[in-house]
Protein backbone atom coordinates (compact mmCIF):
# COMPACT_ATOMS: atom_id res chain seq x y z
CA UNK A 1 0.00 0.00 0.00
CA UNK A 2 1.44 3.57 -1.14
CA UNK A 3 0.09 6.70 -0.94
CA UNK A 4 2.54 7.97 -4.13
CA UNK A 5 4.44 10.39 -2.01
CA UNK A 6 8.57 9.29 -2.40
CA UNK A 7 10.47 9.03 0.78
CA UNK A 8 12.21 12.45 1.23
CA UNK A 9 9.51 14.57 -0.45
CA UNK A 10 6.90 15.28 1.83
CA UNK A 11 7.30 18.84 3.14
CA UNK A 12 3.74 19.56 4.66
CA UNK A 13 4.01 21.65 7.78
CA UNK A 14 2.87 18.20 10.36
CA UNK A 15 2.46 15.92 9.92
CA UNK A 16 6.22 15.69 8.62
CA UNK A 17 8.34 13.51 6.82
CA UNK A 18 9.41 10.23 9.02
CA UNK A 19 12.28 8.57 8.87
CA UNK A 20 12.43 4.62 8.08
CA UNK A 21 14.37 3.84 10.71
CA UNK A 22 11.81 5.59 13.49
CA UNK A 23 8.90 4.08 11.33
CA UNK A 24 11.11 0.47 11.82
CA UNK A 25 11.07 1.13 15.47
CA UNK A 26 7.51 0.90 15.56
CA UNK A 27 6.94 -2.48 14.55
CA UNK A 28 9.00 -3.88 18.05
CA UNK A 29 6.56 -6.47 20.04
CA UNK A 30 4.44 -5.27 22.33
CA UNK A 31 5.42 -5.10 25.96
CA UNK A 32 3.35 -4.42 28.84
CA UNK A 33 3.75 -0.75 29.80
CA UNK A 34 4.24 -0.72 33.46
CA UNK A 35 6.99 -3.27 33.27
CA UNK A 36 10.42 -2.24 33.67
CA UNK A 37 11.44 -2.30 30.17
CA UNK A 38 8.95 0.39 29.62
CA UNK A 39 9.70 2.32 32.58
CA UNK A 40 13.11 2.17 31.42
CA UNK A 41 11.76 3.65 27.78
CA UNK A 42 10.04 6.59 29.89
CA UNK A 43 13.23 7.34 31.93
CA UNK A 44 15.33 7.56 28.62
CA UNK A 45 12.93 9.49 26.59
CA UNK A 46 12.09 12.20 29.23
CA UNK A 47 15.38 13.27 30.01
CA UNK A 48 16.32 14.40 26.21
CA UNK A 49 12.18 15.80 26.20
CA UNK A 50 13.53 18.09 29.25
CA UNK A 51 16.12 19.88 27.14
CA UNK A 52 14.34 20.19 24.04
CA UNK A 53 11.45 22.06 26.43
CA UNK A 54 14.08 23.80 28.27
CA UNK A 55 13.00 22.39 32.29
CA UNK A 56 14.09 20.97 35.17
CA UNK A 57 10.72 19.10 35.41
CA UNK A 58 9.47 15.72 33.92
CA UNK A 59 7.72 16.23 30.86
CA UNK A 60 4.03 14.47 30.21
CA UNK A 61 4.13 12.23 27.69
CA UNK A 62 0.14 12.13 26.53
CA UNK A 63 -1.45 9.92 24.12
CA UNK A 64 -3.57 12.11 21.74
CA UNK A 65 -2.90 14.81 19.08
CA UNK A 66 -1.55 18.00 20.13
CA UNK A 67 -5.04 19.41 21.06
CA UNK A 68 -5.19 16.98 23.78
CA UNK A 69 -2.05 18.47 25.33
CA UNK A 70 -3.67 22.43 24.23
CA UNK A 71 -6.78 21.45 26.66
CA UNK A 72 -4.96 20.07 29.44
CA UNK A 73 -3.05 23.55 29.48
CA UNK A 74 -6.46 25.06 29.48
CA UNK A 75 -8.57 22.78 32.05
CA UNK A 76 -5.34 22.77 34.62
CA UNK A 77 -3.82 26.42 34.70
CA UNK A 78 -6.45 28.91 33.62
CA UNK A 79 -9.69 30.04 35.69
CA UNK A 80 -12.19 32.36 34.16
CA UNK A 81 -10.73 34.86 31.89
CA UNK A 82 -7.85 34.60 29.53
CA UNK A 83 -6.41 36.69 27.30
CA UNK A 84 -5.78 34.97 23.95
CA UNK A 85 -2.88 36.41 21.74
CA UNK A 86 -3.23 35.18 18.00
CA UNK A 87 -0.81 35.22 15.16
CA UNK A 88 -2.77 33.03 12.93
CA UNK A 89 -5.16 30.05 12.64
CA UNK A 90 -3.62 28.04 15.43
CA UNK A 91 -3.56 30.82 18.03
CA UNK A 92 -7.42 31.04 17.34
CA UNK A 93 -7.93 27.22 18.08
CA UNK A 94 -6.03 27.94 21.19
CA UNK A 95 -9.21 30.38 22.03
CA UNK A 96 -11.65 28.04 21.20
CA UNK A 97 -10.41 25.65 23.26
CA UNK A 98 -10.53 27.77 25.97
CA UNK A 99 -14.12 28.55 24.80
CA UNK A 100 -15.48 24.81 24.44
CA UNK A 101 -13.40 24.49 28.15
CA UNK A 102 -16.35 27.78 29.35
CA UNK A 103 -13.15 30.14 30.02
CA UNK A 104 -14.31 33.83 28.76
CA UNK A 105 -11.56 34.74 26.13
CA UNK A 106 -10.40 38.10 25.04
CA UNK A 107 -8.67 37.93 21.59
CA UNK A 108 -5.75 40.30 20.66
CA UNK A 109 -4.93 39.52 17.22
CA UNK A 110 -1.84 40.42 14.40
CA UNK A 111 -2.19 41.54 11.56
CA UNK A 112 -1.15 38.75 8.80
CA UNK A 113 2.14 37.90 8.87
CA UNK A 114 3.25 40.09 11.82
CA UNK A 115 2.77 39.52 15.71
CA UNK A 116 0.64 41.76 18.69
CA UNK A 117 3.00 44.40 19.48
CA UNK A 118 4.25 43.66 23.16
CA UNK A 119 3.00 47.11 24.21
CA UNK A 120 -0.65 45.91 23.40
CA UNK A 121 0.03 42.90 25.45
CA UNK A 122 0.95 44.88 28.54
CA UNK A 123 -1.77 47.45 28.19
CA UNK A 124 -4.13 44.56 28.17
CA UNK A 125 -2.72 42.98 31.31
CA UNK A 126 -2.76 46.24 32.57
CA UNK A 127 -6.69 46.35 32.15
CA UNK A 128 -6.75 43.34 34.28
CA UNK A 129 -9.01 40.21 35.28
CA UNK A 130 -6.71 38.07 33.45
CA UNK A 131 -5.66 34.67 34.88
CA UNK A 132 -3.30 33.29 31.70
CA UNK A 133 -2.52 34.45 28.70
CA UNK A 134 -2.42 31.77 25.82
CA UNK A 135 -0.06 31.93 23.05
CA UNK A 136 1.28 30.38 20.18
CA UNK A 137 5.28 30.36 19.73
CA UNK A 138 5.57 28.95 16.06
CA UNK A 139 2.24 30.23 14.07
CA UNK A 140 2.38 27.30 11.84
CA UNK A 141 -0.61 28.57 9.74
CA UNK A 142 1.43 31.63 8.34
CA UNK A 143 5.19 30.49 9.68
CA UNK A 144 5.51 33.49 12.42
CA UNK A 145 7.28 33.26 15.37
CA UNK A 146 6.78 34.67 18.79
CA UNK A 147 8.60 36.22 21.00
CA UNK A 148 7.88 33.95 23.79
CA UNK A 149 10.54 35.29 26.12
CA UNK A 150 9.64 38.72 25.71
CA UNK A 151 5.80 37.52 26.32
CA UNK A 152 6.90 36.04 29.57
CA UNK A 153 8.70 39.21 31.05
CA UNK A 154 5.82 40.90 30.57
CA UNK A 155 3.15 37.71 31.85
CA UNK A 156 5.97 37.91 34.75
CA UNK A 157 4.61 41.40 36.02
CA UNK A 158 1.23 40.36 36.92
CA UNK A 159 1.56 38.22 40.12
CA UNK A 160 -1.39 35.19 39.44
CA UNK A 161 -1.43 34.87 35.96
CA UNK A 162 0.03 32.24 33.95
CA UNK A 163 1.68 31.59 30.56
CA UNK A 164 0.12 28.87 28.37
CA UNK A 165 2.17 28.51 25.58
CA UNK A 166 1.41 26.16 22.17
CA UNK A 167 4.61 25.08 20.90
CA UNK A 168 3.89 22.29 18.59
CA UNK A 169 5.78 23.77 15.70
CA UNK A 170 8.61 25.21 17.55
CA UNK A 171 9.81 22.28 19.92
CA UNK A 172 12.27 20.49 18.86
CA UNK A 173 13.27 23.41 16.27
CA UNK A 174 13.87 26.35 17.79
CA UNK A 175 14.83 26.70 21.88
CA UNK A 176 12.03 26.04 23.95
CA UNK A 177 13.43 27.74 27.22
CA UNK A 178 10.43 26.82 30.02
CA UNK A 179 12.11 27.55 33.22
CA UNK A 180 13.64 30.28 32.11
CA UNK A 181 11.14 32.33 30.45
CA UNK A 182 8.63 31.48 33.02
CA UNK A 183 6.34 29.49 30.59
CA UNK A 184 3.87 27.62 32.74
CA UNK A 185 2.47 25.30 30.33
CA UNK A 186 4.33 24.40 26.68
CA UNK A 187 2.62 21.82 24.49
CA UNK A 188 4.00 20.10 21.46
CA UNK A 189 3.21 16.99 19.55
CA UNK A 190 5.21 14.11 17.75
CA UNK A 191 4.19 14.81 14.32
CA UNK A 192 6.02 18.52 13.86
CA UNK A 193 9.68 19.33 14.56
CA UNK A 194 10.17 15.61 16.32
CA UNK A 195 9.72 13.92 13.39
CA UNK A 196 7.71 11.01 14.70
CA UNK A 197 4.67 10.01 13.16
CA UNK A 198 1.30 11.66 15.08
CA UNK A 199 -0.65 10.30 18.17
CA UNK A 200 1.71 11.91 21.02
CA UNK A 201 1.21 14.98 22.77
CA UNK A 202 3.98 16.30 24.85
CA UNK A 203 3.26 18.76 27.97
CA UNK A 204 5.87 20.77 30.20
CA UNK A 205 4.51 22.73 33.42
CA UNK A 206 5.54 24.23 35.99
CA UNK A 207 4.80 24.35 39.56
CA UNK A 208 2.38 27.01 39.47
CA UNK A 209 0.31 25.68 37.23
CA UNK A 210 -0.10 22.56 39.30
CA UNK A 211 -0.82 24.33 42.33
CA UNK A 212 -3.55 26.41 40.49
CA UNK A 213 -5.29 22.60 39.33
CA UNK A 214 -5.01 21.55 42.34
CA UNK A 215 -8.12 24.37 43.27
CA UNK A 216 -9.33 23.74 39.65
CA UNK A 217 -12.81 21.50 39.80
CA UNK A 218 -13.39 20.65 36.27
CA UNK A 219 -10.26 18.82 35.56
CA UNK A 220 -12.00 16.22 33.93
CA UNK A 221 -10.59 12.67 33.85
CA UNK A 222 -8.20 12.11 30.65
CA UNK A 223 -6.64 15.48 30.85
CA UNK A 224 -6.13 15.69 34.33
CA UNK A 225 -2.32 17.01 34.87
CA UNK A 226 -2.46 15.67 38.82
CA UNK A 227 -2.82 12.44 37.61
CA UNK A 228 0.25 12.89 35.03
CA UNK A 229 2.39 14.16 38.06
CA UNK A 230 1.43 11.09 39.71
CA UNK A 231 2.40 8.72 36.67
CA UNK A 232 5.13 10.98 35.12
CA UNK A 233 6.87 10.53 38.40
CA UNK A 234 7.18 7.35 38.45
CA UNK A 235 8.13 6.77 34.55
CA UNK A 236 4.64 5.67 33.71
CA UNK A 237 1.49 7.21 32.12
CA UNK A 238 -2.24 7.02 33.46
CA UNK A 239 -3.38 5.09 31.21
CA UNK A 240 -2.37 2.24 28.78
CA UNK A 241 0.35 4.63 25.69
CA UNK A 242 0.42 4.25 22.23
CA UNK A 243 3.33 1.67 22.73
CA UNK A 244 4.45 1.87 19.29
CA UNK A 245 4.93 5.40 18.97
CA UNK A 246 7.23 5.58 22.40
CA UNK A 247 9.16 2.79 20.39
CA UNK A 248 9.38 5.53 17.78
CA UNK A 249 10.33 8.44 20.42
CA UNK A 250 12.81 6.31 22.20
CA UNK A 251 14.69 5.79 19.05
CA UNK A 252 14.11 9.19 17.80
CA UNK A 253 15.17 10.84 20.95
CA UNK A 254 18.56 9.02 21.04
CA UNK A 255 19.48 10.72 17.06
CA UNK A 256 18.20 13.80 18.34
CA UNK A 257 20.78 13.58 21.38
CA UNK A 258 23.10 12.74 18.42
CA UNK A 259 22.49 15.68 16.42
CA UNK A 260 22.43 17.94 19.57
CA UNK A 261 19.59 20.22 20.24
CA UNK A 262 22.23 23.47 19.17
CA UNK A 263 22.38 21.62 15.82
CA UNK A 264 19.04 20.85 15.61
CA UNK A 265 18.03 24.35 15.71
CA UNK A 266 20.57 25.67 13.95
CA UNK A 267 19.98 23.60 10.93
CA UNK A 268 16.00 24.58 11.45
CA UNK A 269 17.29 28.43 11.13
CA UNK A 270 19.20 27.66 8.35
CA UNK A 271 16.37 25.79 6.02
CA UNK A 272 14.19 28.47 6.92
CA UNK A 273 16.68 31.27 5.97
CA UNK A 274 17.50 29.11 2.44
CA UNK A 275 13.41 29.25 1.90
CA UNK A 276 13.32 32.53 2.47
CA UNK A 277 15.89 34.12 0.47
CA UNK A 278 14.51 31.11 -2.25
CA UNK A 279 11.43 33.11 -2.39
CA UNK A 280 13.47 36.82 -2.84
CA UNK A 281 15.29 35.19 -5.28
CA UNK A 282 11.94 34.44 -6.97
CA UNK A 283 9.48 37.57 -6.47
CA UNK A 284 9.41 37.99 -10.34
CA UNK A 285 6.92 34.59 -10.14
CA UNK A 286 4.50 37.37 -7.87
CA UNK A 287 5.62 34.93 -4.70
CA UNK A 288 6.44 36.65 -1.67
CA UNK A 289 6.75 35.34 2.68
CA UNK A 290 3.62 35.57 4.60
CA UNK A 291 5.87 36.70 7.38
CA UNK A 292 7.02 40.19 8.17
CA UNK A 293 10.87 40.21 7.37
CA UNK A 294 12.98 38.53 10.98
CA UNK A 295 9.75 37.29 11.83
CA UNK A 296 9.68 33.60 10.32
CA UNK A 297 9.37 30.71 11.71
CA UNK A 298 11.96 28.46 11.40
CA UNK A 299 9.70 25.37 10.86
CA UNK A 300 7.31 26.18 8.21
CA UNK A 301 7.44 29.03 5.47
CA UNK A 302 3.93 30.39 4.23
CA UNK A 303 4.19 31.87 0.70
CA UNK A 304 1.63 34.22 -1.26
CA UNK A 305 1.11 32.97 -4.75
CA UNK A 306 -0.62 34.16 -7.29
CA UNK A 307 -1.39 30.47 -8.77
CA UNK A 308 -3.82 28.97 -6.98
CA UNK A 309 -2.49 27.02 -3.80
CA UNK A 310 -4.75 23.73 -5.23
CA UNK A 311 -3.21 24.15 -8.63
CA UNK A 312 0.60 24.58 -6.96
CA UNK A 313 -0.19 21.43 -4.80
CA UNK A 314 -0.88 19.50 -7.91
CA UNK A 315 1.75 20.32 -9.98
CA UNK A 316 4.24 19.56 -7.50
CA UNK A 317 2.48 15.85 -6.61
CA UNK A 318 3.01 15.13 -10.01
CA UNK A 319 6.86 16.07 -9.33
CA UNK A 320 5.99 13.93 -6.21
CA UNK A 321 6.56 16.63 -3.57
CA UNK A 322 3.52 16.98 -1.49
CA UNK A 323 3.09 20.76 0.14
CA UNK A 324 0.94 22.53 2.78
CA UNK A 325 -2.11 24.47 1.90
CA UNK A 326 -2.92 27.37 3.05
CA UNK A 327 -5.26 27.94 5.94
CA UNK A 328 -8.56 30.17 7.34
CA UNK A 329 -9.05 33.26 5.29
CA UNK A 330 -5.64 32.38 2.91
CA UNK A 331 -6.29 28.37 2.02
CA UNK A 332 -6.83 29.64 -1.86
CA UNK A 333 -4.09 31.94 -2.16
CA UNK A 334 -0.82 30.14 -0.19
CA UNK A 335 0.91 27.35 0.24
CA UNK A 336 3.16 26.21 3.26
CA UNK A 337 6.73 24.50 3.10
CA UNK A 338 7.08 22.31 5.56
CA UNK A 339 11.41 22.31 6.91
CA UNK A 340 11.04 20.96 9.87
CA UNK A 341 12.00 17.79 11.93
CA UNK A 342 14.34 15.82 9.90
CA UNK A 343 14.80 17.80 6.57
CA UNK A 344 18.12 19.11 5.59
CA UNK A 345 18.77 22.20 3.30
CA UNK A 346 19.88 20.21 0.42
CA UNK A 347 16.52 18.24 0.28
CA UNK A 348 14.88 21.45 0.57
CA UNK A 349 16.44 22.63 -2.04
CA UNK A 350 16.31 20.14 -4.25
CA UNK A 351 12.62 21.06 -3.69
CA UNK A 352 12.47 24.50 -4.39
CA UNK A 353 14.61 24.11 -7.63
CA UNK A 354 11.82 21.38 -8.57
CA UNK A 355 8.71 24.23 -7.20
CA UNK A 356 10.82 27.16 -9.31
CA UNK A 357 10.08 25.17 -12.47
CA UNK A 358 6.50 24.21 -11.85
CA UNK A 359 5.46 28.04 -10.62
CA UNK A 360 7.39 29.18 -13.85
CA UNK A 361 5.12 27.08 -16.62
CA UNK A 362 2.25 28.83 -16.35
C1 LIG B 1 -0.19 21.13 14.24
C2 LIG B 1 -0.46 22.17 15.24
C3 LIG B 1 -1.48 22.04 16.19
C4 LIG B 1 -2.50 20.94 16.15
O1 LIG B 1 -2.05 19.78 16.57
P1 LIG B 1 -2.88 18.42 16.41
O2 LIG B 1 -1.80 17.43 16.65
O3 LIG B 1 -3.45 18.37 15.03
O4 LIG B 1 -3.93 18.42 17.45
C5 LIG B 1 -1.63 23.03 17.13
N1 LIG B 1 -0.85 24.09 17.14
C6 LIG B 1 0.14 24.29 16.24
C7 LIG B 1 0.97 25.52 16.31
C8 LIG B 1 0.37 23.32 15.26
O5 LIG B 1 1.35 23.49 14.38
Amino acid sequence: MSFGIPAGKFFVPGPTEVRAEVLVAMSQPMTFHRDPPMEALMARVTTTLCSVFGTARRVHVLTGSGTSAMELAIRNGTVKNVLSVIHGDFGERFARIAEACGRAVTRLKAEPGDVVPLDRIREALQRGGFDAVLVTHSETALGVLADVAAIGRIVAERGDCLLLVDAVSAAGATPVESDAWGLDAVVSASQKALALPPGLAFAAVSERLVARARTLPDRGAYLDVLKYEDFTARQQSPTTPAIPLLYALDRQMADVEKETLPGRFTRHASMAKACVEWVGRHEHLGISVMARAGLGSPAVTCIKSPIPTREVQARMRKEGYELGGGQAEFIANTFRVGHMGDHTVGGMGAMLDVLGSVLQSR
